[in-house]
Protein backbone atom coordinates (compact mmCIF):
# COMPACT_ATOMS: atom_id res chain seq x y z
CA UNK A 1 0.00 0.00 0.00
CA UNK A 2 1.49 2.94 -0.73
CA UNK A 3 1.30 6.35 1.06
CA UNK A 4 -1.15 9.17 0.32
CA UNK A 5 1.11 12.31 0.70
CA UNK A 6 -0.60 15.38 1.82
CA UNK A 7 0.33 18.99 4.06
CA UNK A 8 -2.20 18.55 6.42
CA UNK A 9 -4.09 16.37 7.49
CA UNK A 10 -6.84 17.04 10.03
CA UNK A 11 -8.61 14.03 11.93
CA UNK A 12 -12.26 14.66 13.47
CA UNK A 13 -14.47 17.23 11.16
CA UNK A 14 -16.11 18.96 14.39
CA UNK A 15 -16.52 22.74 14.62
CA UNK A 16 -12.42 22.70 15.31
CA UNK A 17 -11.66 20.34 12.85
CA UNK A 18 -13.57 21.31 9.33
CA UNK A 19 -13.09 25.06 10.60
CA UNK A 20 -9.17 24.18 10.41
CA UNK A 21 -9.26 22.49 7.30
CA UNK A 22 -11.65 24.75 5.31
CA UNK A 23 -9.56 28.38 5.98
CA UNK A 24 -6.16 25.61 4.96
CA UNK A 25 -8.03 24.52 2.08
CA UNK A 26 -8.93 28.11 0.94
CA UNK A 27 -5.05 29.37 1.59
CA UNK A 28 -4.24 26.97 -0.85
CA UNK A 29 -2.91 23.89 1.75
CA UNK A 30 -3.32 20.78 0.08
CA UNK A 31 -5.45 18.97 3.30
CA UNK A 32 -7.14 16.12 3.93
CA UNK A 33 -9.66 15.58 6.38
CA UNK A 34 -11.05 12.21 8.08
CA UNK A 35 -13.63 11.59 10.81
CA UNK A 36 -16.10 8.22 11.31
CA UNK A 37 -19.17 9.93 11.63
CA UNK A 38 -20.61 12.55 9.21
CA UNK A 39 -18.91 16.13 9.22
CA UNK A 40 -19.58 18.81 11.96
CA UNK A 41 -18.76 16.43 15.06
CA UNK A 42 -20.31 16.22 19.04
CA UNK A 43 -21.95 19.82 18.18
CA UNK A 44 -23.64 19.59 15.06
CA UNK A 45 -24.63 15.98 15.19
CA UNK A 46 -25.08 15.50 18.93
CA UNK A 47 -24.53 18.70 21.09
CA UNK A 48 -25.06 22.14 20.58
CA UNK A 49 -27.50 21.96 17.03
CA UNK A 50 -29.82 19.10 18.33
CA UNK A 51 -29.94 20.46 22.12
CA UNK A 52 -30.88 23.99 20.54
CA UNK A 53 -33.76 22.37 18.53
CA UNK A 54 -35.13 20.48 21.57
CA UNK A 55 -34.93 23.68 23.27
CA UNK A 56 -37.01 25.38 20.63
CA UNK A 57 -40.04 22.73 20.12
CA UNK A 58 -39.51 22.55 24.22
CA UNK A 59 -40.21 26.42 24.79
CA UNK A 60 -42.81 26.26 22.20
CA UNK A 61 -44.77 23.64 23.49
CA UNK A 62 -44.72 25.39 27.47
CA UNK A 63 -45.77 28.49 26.05
CA UNK A 64 -49.04 27.43 24.31
CA UNK A 65 -49.37 25.17 27.13
CA UNK A 66 -49.51 27.55 29.60
CA UNK A 67 -50.67 30.53 27.31
CA UNK A 68 -54.46 30.48 29.06
CA UNK A 69 -52.43 30.84 32.30
CA UNK A 70 -51.00 34.79 31.22
CA UNK A 71 -52.33 38.27 31.22
CA UNK A 72 -52.15 38.51 27.67
CA UNK A 73 -56.38 37.29 27.14
CA UNK A 74 -54.54 34.08 24.79
CA UNK A 75 -56.89 31.07 25.70
CA UNK A 76 -55.95 27.61 23.98
CA UNK A 77 -56.64 24.21 24.09
CA UNK A 78 -53.94 21.91 25.98
CA UNK A 79 -51.72 21.07 23.23
CA UNK A 80 -49.69 17.32 22.31
CA UNK A 81 -46.46 16.92 21.41
CA UNK A 82 -45.08 13.83 19.07
CA UNK A 83 -41.82 13.34 20.37
CA UNK A 84 -40.85 11.60 17.49
CA UNK A 85 -41.43 13.91 15.24
CA UNK A 86 -40.06 16.61 16.94
CA UNK A 87 -36.88 14.09 16.37
CA UNK A 88 -37.23 14.01 13.16
CA UNK A 89 -37.24 17.68 12.37
CA UNK A 90 -34.30 17.92 14.50
CA UNK A 91 -32.52 15.26 12.22
CA UNK A 92 -33.57 17.00 9.15
CA UNK A 93 -31.24 20.57 10.54
CA UNK A 94 -28.44 18.19 11.19
CA UNK A 95 -28.17 16.55 7.86
CA UNK A 96 -28.81 19.88 6.30
CA UNK A 97 -26.10 21.54 7.88
CA UNK A 98 -23.94 18.13 7.39
CA UNK A 99 -24.12 18.27 3.96
CA UNK A 100 -23.58 22.28 4.23
CA UNK A 101 -20.31 21.61 6.12
CA UNK A 102 -19.54 19.24 3.58
CA UNK A 103 -20.15 21.29 0.55
CA UNK A 104 -18.35 23.72 1.86
CA UNK A 105 -14.89 21.73 2.46
CA UNK A 106 -15.71 20.40 -1.40
CA UNK A 107 -15.59 24.14 -2.09
CA UNK A 108 -12.29 24.69 -0.49
CA UNK A 109 -10.93 21.58 -2.24
CA UNK A 110 -10.58 19.43 1.22
CA UNK A 111 -10.53 15.74 0.75
CA UNK A 112 -12.66 14.60 3.35
CA UNK A 113 -12.29 10.51 4.31
CA UNK A 114 -14.86 8.53 5.55
CA UNK A 115 -12.97 6.39 8.37
CA UNK A 116 -11.84 5.95 11.83
CA UNK A 117 -7.91 7.46 11.86
CA UNK A 118 -4.76 5.68 13.80
CA UNK A 119 -1.40 6.86 14.48
CA UNK A 120 1.10 4.40 13.39
CA UNK A 121 3.94 7.06 13.92
CA UNK A 122 3.78 11.54 13.61
CA UNK A 123 4.01 11.61 10.32
CA UNK A 124 1.83 8.35 9.54
CA UNK A 125 -1.81 7.87 9.79
CA UNK A 126 -3.76 4.78 8.87
CA UNK A 127 -7.38 5.19 8.11
CA UNK A 128 -10.34 2.39 8.22
CA UNK A 129 -12.42 3.33 5.37
CA UNK A 130 -15.19 1.06 3.66
CA UNK A 131 -13.09 0.38 1.11
CA UNK A 132 -10.32 -0.75 3.42
CA UNK A 133 -7.41 0.74 4.81
CA UNK A 134 -5.59 3.91 3.33
CA UNK A 135 -2.26 5.24 4.61
CA UNK A 136 -1.96 8.70 4.76
CA UNK A 137 1.88 10.74 5.25
CA UNK A 138 1.36 14.36 6.17
CA UNK A 139 4.14 17.10 6.91
CA UNK A 140 1.62 18.45 9.82
CA UNK A 141 -1.18 16.62 11.75
CA UNK A 142 -4.00 18.54 13.64
CA UNK A 143 -5.95 16.55 15.99
CA UNK A 144 -9.42 17.11 16.71
CA UNK A 145 -11.07 14.54 18.11
CA UNK A 146 -13.04 16.55 20.41
CA UNK A 147 -14.71 14.76 23.86
CA UNK A 148 -17.21 12.24 24.58
CA UNK A 149 -19.48 12.07 28.00
CA UNK A 150 -18.08 10.85 31.27
CA UNK A 151 -19.68 7.36 32.24
CA UNK A 152 -19.71 6.71 35.56
CA UNK A 153 -19.22 3.04 36.45
CA UNK A 154 -22.27 2.39 39.08
CA UNK A 155 -24.43 4.52 35.81
CA UNK A 156 -22.99 2.44 32.32
CA UNK A 157 -24.87 4.40 29.86
CA UNK A 158 -27.34 1.98 27.95
CA UNK A 159 -31.18 1.09 28.74
CA UNK A 160 -32.70 3.86 30.73
CA UNK A 161 -29.28 5.80 31.74
CA UNK A 162 -28.76 8.02 29.37
CA UNK A 163 -25.93 10.17 27.80
CA UNK A 164 -26.79 13.59 26.52
CA UNK A 165 -26.83 11.69 22.75
CA UNK A 166 -29.28 9.03 24.16
CA UNK A 167 -31.68 11.79 25.72
CA UNK A 168 -32.10 13.93 22.36
CA UNK A 169 -32.96 10.99 20.21
CA UNK A 170 -35.88 9.90 22.81
CA UNK A 171 -39.18 9.66 20.79
CA UNK A 172 -41.17 9.98 23.65
CA UNK A 173 -41.49 12.23 26.72
CA UNK A 174 -40.42 9.62 30.12
CA UNK A 175 -42.86 10.64 32.83
CA UNK A 176 -40.14 10.97 35.01
CA UNK A 177 -36.38 12.11 34.36
CA UNK A 178 -33.44 12.31 36.88
CA UNK A 179 -30.67 14.62 35.66
CA UNK A 180 -27.20 13.60 37.84
CA UNK A 181 -25.50 17.11 36.88
CA UNK A 182 -26.71 20.20 37.53
CA UNK A 183 -24.08 21.49 34.57
CA UNK A 184 -24.75 22.95 31.35
CA UNK A 185 -25.73 19.34 29.70
CA UNK A 186 -27.73 18.69 32.33
CA UNK A 187 -29.88 22.03 32.89
CA UNK A 188 -30.17 23.00 29.15
CA UNK A 189 -31.67 19.48 28.36
CA UNK A 190 -33.49 18.31 31.98
CA UNK A 191 -35.31 22.28 31.67
CA UNK A 192 -36.25 21.15 28.22
CA UNK A 193 -37.52 17.70 29.07
CA UNK A 194 -39.66 19.56 32.36
CA UNK A 195 -41.29 22.08 29.68
CA UNK A 196 -42.26 19.17 27.72
CA UNK A 197 -43.97 17.53 30.85
CA UNK A 198 -41.62 15.26 32.27
CA UNK A 199 -41.41 15.10 35.91
CA UNK A 200 -37.58 16.61 36.35
CA UNK A 201 -35.12 16.17 39.01
CA UNK A 202 -31.56 17.43 39.39
CA UNK A 203 -29.10 16.01 41.55
CA UNK A 204 -26.01 18.02 41.38
CA UNK A 205 -23.01 16.85 43.85
CA UNK A 206 -21.64 20.37 44.98
CA UNK A 207 -23.95 23.36 46.46
CA UNK A 208 -24.73 25.44 43.34
CA UNK A 209 -26.14 24.29 39.69
CA UNK A 210 -23.10 25.39 37.39
CA UNK A 211 -20.73 25.89 40.25
CA UNK A 212 -18.17 27.50 38.09
CA UNK A 213 -20.55 31.07 38.48
CA UNK A 214 -21.84 32.92 41.27
CA UNK A 215 -25.13 32.64 43.11
CA UNK A 216 -26.50 35.87 41.71
CA UNK A 217 -26.16 34.68 38.02
CA UNK A 218 -27.22 31.23 38.74
CA UNK A 219 -30.56 32.50 41.24
CA UNK A 220 -32.82 33.47 38.68
CA UNK A 221 -32.44 30.25 36.84
CA UNK A 222 -32.59 28.74 40.21
CA UNK A 223 -36.00 30.66 40.75
CA UNK A 224 -37.23 29.54 36.75
CA UNK A 225 -36.28 25.97 37.51
CA UNK A 226 -38.62 25.81 40.61
CA UNK A 227 -41.33 27.28 38.67
CA UNK A 228 -40.98 24.92 36.01
CA UNK A 229 -41.76 22.40 38.72
CA UNK A 230 -38.12 21.26 38.74
CA UNK A 231 -36.82 19.57 41.58
CA UNK A 232 -33.05 20.50 42.63
CA UNK A 233 -31.18 18.60 44.90
CA UNK A 234 -27.60 19.98 45.72
CA UNK A 235 -24.95 17.92 47.28
CA UNK A 236 -26.28 15.18 46.25
CA UNK A 237 -24.36 12.39 44.36
CA UNK A 238 -25.53 9.28 42.68
CA UNK A 239 -24.54 5.90 43.43
CA UNK A 240 -26.76 3.31 41.41
CA UNK A 241 -30.32 2.75 39.79
CA UNK A 242 -32.14 -0.36 40.72
CA UNK A 243 -35.72 -0.89 39.83
CA UNK A 244 -37.09 2.48 38.60
CA UNK A 245 -35.02 4.02 41.01
CA UNK A 246 -32.12 6.48 41.24
CA UNK A 247 -30.15 5.90 44.01
CA UNK A 248 -28.46 8.77 45.83
CA UNK A 249 -26.50 9.23 49.11
CA UNK A 250 -29.28 11.26 50.46
CA UNK A 251 -31.85 8.59 49.53
CA UNK A 252 -33.85 7.24 46.75
CA UNK A 253 -35.68 9.31 43.66
CA UNK A 254 -37.98 7.53 41.32
CA UNK A 255 -37.18 7.84 37.56
CA UNK A 256 -38.04 6.08 34.49
CA UNK A 257 -35.15 8.13 33.10
CA UNK A 258 -31.72 8.97 34.09
CA UNK A 259 -29.49 11.02 32.22
CA UNK A 260 -25.88 11.45 33.02
CA UNK A 261 -23.99 14.78 32.24
CA UNK A 262 -21.44 15.21 34.77
CA UNK A 263 -18.65 16.50 32.67
CA UNK A 264 -16.98 15.11 29.15
CA UNK A 265 -13.81 13.81 28.67
CA UNK A 266 -10.89 14.38 25.64
CA UNK A 267 -11.09 11.81 22.83
CA UNK A 268 -7.86 10.44 22.83
CA UNK A 269 -8.29 6.32 23.18
CA UNK A 270 -9.27 5.81 19.38
CA UNK A 271 -6.71 7.74 17.91
CA UNK A 272 -3.30 5.49 18.77
CA UNK A 273 -2.27 8.85 20.75
CA UNK A 274 0.08 6.26 22.55
CA UNK A 275 1.98 5.61 19.53
CA UNK A 276 3.49 9.57 19.99
CA UNK A 277 5.41 11.01 22.58
CA UNK A 278 2.82 13.84 23.07
CA UNK A 279 3.08 15.57 26.60
CA UNK A 280 -0.70 15.78 28.05
CA UNK A 281 -2.20 17.95 31.06
CA UNK A 282 -3.87 15.49 32.66
CA UNK A 283 -5.98 13.58 30.40
CA UNK A 284 -6.09 16.62 27.67
CA UNK A 285 -3.42 17.02 25.00
CA UNK A 286 -1.20 19.70 26.07
CA UNK A 287 -0.79 22.86 23.59
CA UNK A 288 1.02 26.38 23.88
CA UNK A 289 -0.88 29.24 22.86
CA UNK A 290 -0.76 28.85 18.97
CA UNK A 291 -1.95 24.81 19.49
CA UNK A 292 1.26 23.35 18.94
CA UNK A 293 1.81 19.98 21.01
CA UNK A 294 5.51 19.21 22.10
CA UNK A 295 5.59 17.37 18.61
CA UNK A 296 7.07 19.13 15.99
CA UNK A 297 4.47 19.00 13.19
CA UNK A 298 1.47 18.02 15.53
CA UNK A 299 -1.21 20.26 16.22
CA UNK A 300 -4.19 20.09 18.64
CA UNK A 301 -7.63 21.96 18.65
CA UNK A 302 -10.87 22.31 20.62
CA UNK A 303 -12.17 19.69 23.29
CA UNK A 304 -9.16 17.48 23.42
CA UNK A 305 -7.14 20.48 24.74
CA UNK A 306 -9.31 21.19 27.61
CA UNK A 307 -11.59 23.59 29.00
CA UNK A 308 -13.58 25.68 28.23
CA UNK A 309 -15.23 23.10 25.76
CA UNK A 310 -16.68 25.16 23.56
CA UNK A 311 -17.73 25.35 19.62
CA UNK A 312 -16.41 28.63 19.01
CA UNK A 313 -13.44 28.08 20.51
CA UNK A 314 -12.71 25.33 18.76
CA UNK A 315 -13.12 27.12 15.69
CA UNK A 316 -10.72 30.13 16.40
CA UNK A 317 -8.48 27.64 17.07
CA UNK A 318 -8.49 25.78 13.54
CA UNK A 319 -8.37 28.87 12.18
CA UNK A 320 -5.60 30.22 14.09
CA UNK A 321 -3.49 26.58 13.36
CA UNK A 322 -4.41 27.15 9.52
CA UNK A 323 -3.17 30.39 9.05
CA UNK A 324 -0.09 29.73 10.88
CA UNK A 325 0.30 26.87 9.06
CA UNK A 326 0.25 29.14 5.81
CA UNK A 327 2.99 30.63 7.02
CA UNK A 328 0.61 33.94 8.78
CA UNK A 329 2.19 35.79 11.48
CA UNK A 330 -0.64 34.76 13.63
CA UNK A 331 -1.21 34.26 17.78
CA UNK A 332 -3.80 33.86 19.89
CA UNK A 333 -4.68 36.98 21.38
CA UNK A 334 -8.48 36.57 22.29
CA UNK A 335 -9.16 38.83 25.26
CA UNK A 336 -12.22 36.22 26.36
CA UNK A 337 -13.91 33.49 25.20
CA UNK A 338 -17.89 34.28 25.80
CA UNK A 339 -19.82 31.65 27.13
CA UNK A 340 -23.56 31.27 26.73
CA UNK A 341 -25.90 28.35 28.56
CA UNK A 342 -28.87 28.28 27.13
CA UNK A 343 -31.14 27.84 30.51
CA UNK A 344 -34.18 29.80 31.30
CA UNK A 345 -33.26 32.13 31.88
CA UNK A 346 -30.10 32.60 29.30
CA UNK A 347 -27.01 33.46 31.26
CA UNK A 348 -24.09 35.02 29.18
CA UNK A 349 -20.46 35.41 30.58
CA UNK A 350 -17.45 37.06 28.99
CA UNK A 351 -14.25 37.75 30.86
CA UNK A 352 -14.02 38.22 34.36
CA UNK A 353 -16.50 37.75 36.83
CA UNK A 354 -16.57 40.48 40.19
CA UNK A 355 -14.08 38.90 42.50
CA UNK A 356 -11.66 38.09 39.83
CA UNK A 357 -9.92 41.72 39.45
CA UNK A 358 -9.16 43.85 42.41
CA UNK A 359 -9.73 47.38 42.09
CA UNK A 360 -12.97 46.81 40.03
CA UNK A 361 -16.15 48.88 39.39
CA UNK A 362 -18.77 46.78 39.01
CA UNK A 363 -22.31 47.35 38.54
CA UNK A 364 -25.50 45.95 37.19
CA UNK A 365 -29.07 46.66 35.50
CA UNK A 366 -31.99 44.54 36.51
CA UNK A 367 -34.24 43.96 33.44
CA UNK A 368 -37.09 44.64 36.33
CA UNK A 369 -36.75 48.23 35.30
CA UNK A 370 -36.39 47.56 31.12
CA UNK A 371 -39.07 48.21 29.15
CA UNK A 372 -38.51 45.79 26.41
CA UNK A 373 -38.70 43.00 29.57
CA UNK A 374 -42.02 44.30 30.89
CA UNK A 375 -43.35 43.97 27.34
CA UNK A 376 -41.98 39.87 26.76
CA UNK A 377 -42.96 39.36 30.49
CA UNK A 378 -39.93 37.97 31.26
CA UNK A 379 -38.41 40.64 33.82
CA UNK A 380 -35.79 38.12 35.83
CA UNK A 381 -32.15 38.66 35.75
CA UNK A 382 -29.85 41.47 34.77
CA UNK A 383 -26.97 43.02 32.91
CA UNK A 384 -23.62 42.95 34.87
CA UNK A 385 -20.27 44.81 33.77
CA UNK A 386 -16.68 44.62 35.70
CA UNK A 387 -14.76 47.75 34.82
CA UNK A 388 -10.82 48.20 35.88
CA UNK A 389 -10.87 51.09 38.42
CA UNK A 390 -8.11 52.95 37.43
CA UNK A 391 -8.73 53.42 33.70
CA UNK A 392 -12.43 52.29 33.82
CA UNK A 393 -11.90 49.60 30.92
CA UNK A 394 -14.10 46.83 31.08
CA UNK A 395 -12.89 43.58 31.62
CA UNK A 396 -16.19 41.35 32.15
CA UNK A 397 -19.72 41.46 31.58
CA UNK A 398 -22.54 38.71 32.51
CA UNK A 399 -25.85 38.70 32.08
CA UNK A 400 -28.85 36.56 32.91
CA UNK A 401 -32.27 36.74 31.46
CA UNK A 402 -34.67 35.93 28.54
CA UNK A 403 -32.81 35.66 24.89
CA UNK A 404 -29.58 37.25 26.43
CA UNK A 405 -27.32 34.68 24.27
CA UNK A 406 -27.87 37.54 21.65
CA UNK A 407 -26.26 39.98 23.54
CA UNK A 408 -23.12 37.87 23.83
CA UNK A 409 -21.94 39.69 20.40
CA UNK A 410 -21.95 42.66 21.60
CA UNK A 411 -20.22 42.01 25.11
CA UNK A 412 -17.42 40.19 23.27
CA UNK A 413 -16.73 42.76 21.02
CA UNK A 414 -16.90 45.50 23.46
CA UNK A 415 -14.18 43.46 25.75
CA UNK A 416 -12.13 42.65 22.62
CA UNK A 417 -11.93 45.91 21.46
CA UNK A 418 -10.88 47.61 24.69
CA UNK A 419 -14.08 49.53 25.45
CA UNK A 420 -14.69 52.36 28.37
CA UNK A 421 -17.75 52.31 31.00
CA UNK A 422 -17.69 55.52 28.81
CA UNK A 423 -17.83 53.95 25.51
CA UNK A 424 -20.51 51.90 26.22
CA UNK A 425 -22.75 54.51 28.12
CA UNK A 426 -22.04 56.87 25.54
CA UNK A 427 -22.96 54.34 22.59
CA UNK A 428 -26.85 55.13 21.49
CA UNK A 429 -28.35 51.48 22.25
CA UNK A 430 -31.59 51.10 20.13
CA UNK A 431 -35.30 51.43 22.45
CA UNK A 432 -37.21 49.64 23.74
CA UNK A 433 -34.28 46.68 24.11
CA UNK A 434 -32.43 44.38 26.22
CA UNK A 435 -29.58 46.09 25.30
CA UNK A 436 -30.36 49.31 26.58
CA UNK A 437 -29.64 47.37 30.19
CA UNK A 438 -25.84 47.03 28.96
CA UNK A 439 -25.26 50.86 28.64
CA UNK A 440 -27.72 51.35 31.94
CA UNK A 441 -25.20 48.93 33.44
CA UNK A 442 -22.38 51.14 32.71
CA UNK A 443 -24.21 54.46 32.91
CA UNK A 444 -24.13 52.80 36.55
CA UNK A 445 -21.00 52.16 37.21
CA UNK A 446 -20.41 55.71 36.29
CA UNK A 447 -22.46 56.67 39.04
CA UNK A 448 -24.41 58.47 36.46
CA UNK A 449 -28.21 56.05 36.16
CA UNK A 450 -30.51 57.33 34.13
CA UNK A 451 -33.46 54.61 34.64
CA UNK A 452 -33.06 53.33 37.58
P1 LIG B 1 -16.01 17.40 18.33
O1 LIG B 1 -17.12 18.27 17.92
O2 LIG B 1 -16.24 16.45 19.44
O3 LIG B 1 -15.58 16.60 17.01
C1 LIG B 1 -14.62 15.61 17.05
C2 LIG B 1 -14.80 14.71 15.85
O4 LIG B 1 -13.70 13.82 15.80
C3 LIG B 1 -16.05 13.82 15.93
O5 LIG B 1 -16.84 14.03 14.78
C4 LIG B 1 -15.51 12.40 15.97
O6 LIG B 1 -16.31 11.48 15.23
C5 LIG B 1 -14.14 12.56 15.32
N1 LIG B 1 -13.16 11.56 15.73
C6 LIG B 1 -12.76 11.25 16.99
N2 LIG B 1 -11.81 10.30 16.95
C7 LIG B 1 -11.63 10.00 15.64
C8 LIG B 1 -10.79 9.09 14.96
N3 LIG B 1 -9.92 8.31 15.61
N4 LIG B 1 -10.86 9.02 13.61
C9 LIG B 1 -11.73 9.81 12.93
N5 LIG B 1 -12.54 10.70 13.53
C10 LIG B 1 -12.48 10.79 14.86
N6 LIG B 1 -20.74 24.19 22.70
C11 LIG B 1 -21.10 25.45 22.42
O7 LIG B 1 -20.23 26.28 22.14
N7 LIG B 1 -22.42 25.84 22.43
C12 LIG B 1 -23.41 24.97 22.73
O8 LIG B 1 -24.59 25.34 22.73
C13 LIG B 1 -23.06 23.63 23.04
N8 LIG B 1 -24.02 22.73 23.33
C14 LIG B 1 -23.67 21.42 23.55
C15 LIG B 1 -24.67 20.51 23.85
C16 LIG B 1 -24.35 19.19 24.09
C17 LIG B 1 -25.45 18.19 24.40
C18 LIG B 1 -22.99 18.76 24.02
C19 LIG B 1 -22.62 17.32 24.23
C20 LIG B 1 -21.97 19.67 23.74
C21 LIG B 1 -22.31 21.01 23.52
N9 LIG B 1 -21.33 21.97 23.25
C22 LIG B 1 -21.69 23.26 23.00
C23 LIG B 1 -19.90 21.63 23.21
C24 LIG B 1 -19.43 21.45 21.75
O9 LIG B 1 -20.20 20.43 21.15
C25 LIG B 1 -17.96 21.08 21.71
O10 LIG B 1 -17.21 22.03 22.42
C26 LIG B 1 -17.45 21.03 20.28
O11 LIG B 1 -18.17 20.11 19.51
C27 LIG B 1 -15.96 20.66 20.26
O12 LIG B 1 -15.52 20.64 18.95
P2 LIG B 1 -14.25 19.75 18.53
O13 LIG B 1 -14.01 20.06 17.10
O14 LIG B 1 -13.16 19.93 19.50
O15 LIG B 1 -14.72 18.22 18.70
P1 LIG C 1 -20.42 20.45 33.33
O1 LIG C 1 -19.02 20.41 33.78
O2 LIG C 1 -20.99 21.71 32.81
O3 LIG C 1 -21.39 20.00 34.52
C1 LIG C 1 -21.24 18.79 35.18
C2 LIG C 1 -21.87 18.94 36.56
O4 LIG C 1 -21.99 17.66 37.13
C3 LIG C 1 -21.04 19.79 37.51
O5 LIG C 1 -21.86 20.79 38.07
C4 LIG C 1 -20.55 18.79 38.55
O6 LIG C 1 -20.42 19.35 39.84
C5 LIG C 1 -21.65 17.74 38.50
N1 LIG C 1 -21.23 16.39 38.92
C6 LIG C 1 -20.08 15.76 38.64
N2 LIG C 1 -20.10 14.49 39.16
C7 LIG C 1 -21.32 14.35 39.75
C8 LIG C 1 -21.97 13.27 40.43
N3 LIG C 1 -21.36 12.09 40.59
N4 LIG C 1 -23.23 13.46 40.91
C9 LIG C 1 -23.86 14.66 40.74
N5 LIG C 1 -23.29 15.71 40.09
C10 LIG C 1 -22.05 15.56 39.60
O7 LIG C 1 -20.55 19.24 32.27
P2 LIG C 1 -21.69 18.88 31.23
O8 LIG C 1 -22.96 19.53 31.62
O9 LIG C 1 -21.62 17.40 31.08
O10 LIG C 1 -21.15 19.56 29.91
C11 LIG C 1 -19.85 19.20 29.39
C12 LIG C 1 -19.24 20.34 28.62
O11 LIG C 1 -19.96 20.53 27.41
C13 LIG C 1 -19.31 21.67 29.37
O12 LIG C 1 -18.13 21.88 30.10
C14 LIG C 1 -19.45 22.69 28.28
O13 LIG C 1 -18.17 23.19 27.98
C15 LIG C 1 -19.98 21.91 27.08
N6 LIG C 1 -21.39 22.35 26.83
C16 LIG C 1 -21.60 23.65 26.49
C17 LIG C 1 -22.89 24.09 26.26
C18 LIG C 1 -23.11 25.52 25.88
O14 LIG C 1 -22.15 26.18 25.50
N7 LIG C 1 -24.33 26.04 25.96
C19 LIG C 1 -23.96 23.23 26.38
C20 LIG C 1 -23.71 21.92 26.73
C21 LIG C 1 -22.41 21.49 26.94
Amino acid sequence: MSDIKCKLLVIGAGPGGYVCAIRAGQLGIDTVIVDRQPPGGTCLNVGCIPSKALIHAADEFYNIAHASDGNLGITVAAPEIDLGKTVAWKDQIVQRLNSGVAGLLKKAKVQFVAGNARFVDGKTVTVQTDDGEKRFRAENVVIATGSAPIELPFLPFGGDILSSTDALALSQVPKSMVVVGGGYIGLEIGTAFAKLGAKVTIIEATGQILPQYDSALTKPVTQRLKKLGIEVQLNTKAQGYAKGLLQTDKGDIPADKVLVAVGRRPRTDSVGIEELSLSMDGAFIDVNSACQSSMRGIYAIGDVTGEPMLAHRAMAQGEMVAERLAGHKISWDKRCIPAVCFTDPEIVTCGVLPGELEDSKVAEFPFIANSRAMTTEREDGFIRVVARANDDAIMGIQAVGAGVSELSAAFTLAIEMGATLQDIAATIHAHPTRSEGFQEAALSALGKSLHI
